[in-house]
């Protein structure tokens, strides 16, 4: 359903915590239930395979002479652009394969994917796509990286220390730490990008999908690959400092970036653990500014910001639209 212009309703913070319930109430018990599997399972891996792992990067770095902002800079680089590469050849398998189990996630259940829509279009958009994919991430992002190096005063931002290794507390608080700050960062970065002159000149390149997929998550000109991007983990991760360690750094941005591409694949799993986190925004949240509700839903991470400045007022009327119908339904049964 698209976007309308009408005048929203207002809502209090109690409206947003009954919002919140049903978010979750419509997951319903059993997709919860794998979710709080998926999420320990996840966290459980995390810190076990870094206690394995990290001693063996350590005793590498100490054999090949190798500096550890020479390290971070490079597998920072090489790892992300991977983690990247990967999650979008998993979607285009997905998209590929059609196969209606996937398909009823589907956001914009009305709209048919772009390669179907118009195949010769689609091909000149992948081509574009490709290029500037490409780009932000074989110069923009070394480039941060290593500016990053340089503000830091020549040396890894992160802790490398074995004994600094996160415990599953340490790795919570720090991604709930970033998530955050990453929404408020972002969430100011991208209503920057909507002022006319920037919109005109950078974000409307992103804008091109309307209906988002994978690989769009990075199809971004370079100077809002950087602002939206990179800066808002950047931050958080910046602040942290020495007190987060590198190992950490790797897994947040992992996460994040798997969280950026599912929230611009164009569905809405239900199989997301980091939708437990309360105020978490969901992958339609994102997919419904590219449906055409520019001025709004203008967070990342959480739905707060938006929440406090009034930004997804619109988007809430739309839920209300397609959900208050359905609980209407189910009373007059
Ligand atoms: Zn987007
Ligand atoms: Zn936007």
């Amino acid at each position: 359903m698209k976007p309308t212009k009408q005048q929203p309703k207002k809502r209090t913070f109690l409206d947003l915590l009954t919002i919140e319930k049903d978010r979750y109430l419509r997951k319903g018990f059993f997709w919860q239930s794998v979710n709080v599997v998926l999420g320990y399972s996840e966290v459980t891996f995390i810190i076990w395979f870094g206690s394995f792992i990290w001693p063996k990067v350590l005793e590498f770095l100490g054999q090949n002479n190798v500096e550890e902002w020479q390290f971070s800079v490079f597998f920072s680089w090489v790892y992300n652009a991977s983690v990247f590469a990967i999650c979008n050849v998993v979607f285009m398998v997905i998209y590929k394969l059609e196969h209606p189990f996937f398909e009823q996630y589907k956001v914009q259940k009305d709209e048919k994917w772009p390669w179907i829509q118009d195949p010769k279009a689609w091909r000149e958009l992948l081509s574009k796509t490709l290029q500037l994919v490409l780009f932000n991430n074989l110069v923009i992002v070394p480039f941060i990286l290593y500016l990053g190096v340089l503000l830091s005063g020549g040396q890894s931002t992160h802790s490398f220390a074995t004994q600094d290794l996160p415990t599953a507390w340490t790795f919570l608080w720090q991604y709930c730490f970033c998530l955050i700050i990453e929404d408020a960062v972002f969430t100011f970065t991208h209503s920057m990008l909507h002022k006319p002159y920037l919109y005109k000149r950078v974000h409307k390149i992103h804008h091109t999908y309307t209906q988002a997929i994978g690989l769009s998550a990075e199809y971004a000109h370079p100077l809002e690959f950087v602002l939206g991007n990179m800066l808002p983990l950047g931050i958080p991760c910046m602040i942290l400092g020495k007190r987060m360690h590198f190992y950490t750094f790797i897994a947040i941005g992992t996460l994040r970036i798997i969280g950026t591409t599912l929230g611009h694949s164009g569905y809405d799993f239900p199989f997301e653990p980091s939708e437990l986190l309360p105020f978490r925004a969901t992958s339609a949240y994102h997919d419904y500014h590219h449906a055409g509700n520019i001025n709004g839903n203008l967070g990342g991470g959480t739905v707060l910001v938006d929440f406090i400045f009034g930004f997804n007022e619109h988007y809430y009327d739309h839920l209300d639209k397609i959900y208050g119908s359905k609980k209407e339904d189910r009373k007059t049964q």
